[in-house]
């Protein structure tokens, strides 16, 4: 699936979900993101992705840190208290749409 209006537009909260959930597994960075997204299915340029962990960072839901790994500078993201208040409202989310569209009442 291409970076296109249809991934940001429409599956961009599906993404912010998976980041958020990974965020809340350890710390993560945008391009070790970018490869797991595509695991997923879904294709990412750093220009999609970047700005969608800063708009994380911003909402208050990710905290960053630079970090020098091997020589190269690095920006680690984190979940926050917040973050992981909103992942559990997102779950409790999920479980209500999947139980309405997957399970053909
Ligand atoms: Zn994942």
């Amino acid at each position: 699936m291409k970076t296109d209006r249809l991934v940001r537009d429409f599956f961009g909260g599906f993404i912010k979900i998976h980041i958020l959930y990974h965020a809340a597994q350890g710390p993560i960075y945008g391009l070790e993101m970018i490869e797991e997204l595509r695991r997923h299915g879904y294709e990412l340029s750093p220009g999609t992705l970047y700005p969608t962990l800063h708009a994380l960072e911003e909402a208050g839901y990710l905290i960053s840190e630079r970090r020098v790994v091997r020589g190269r500078m690095r920006r680690y993201y984190r979940i926050t208290d917040q973050g992981r208040r909103v992942l559990a409202v997102a779950r409790a989310r999920i479980r209500e749409l999947t139980d309405e569209v997957l399970l053909d009442k």
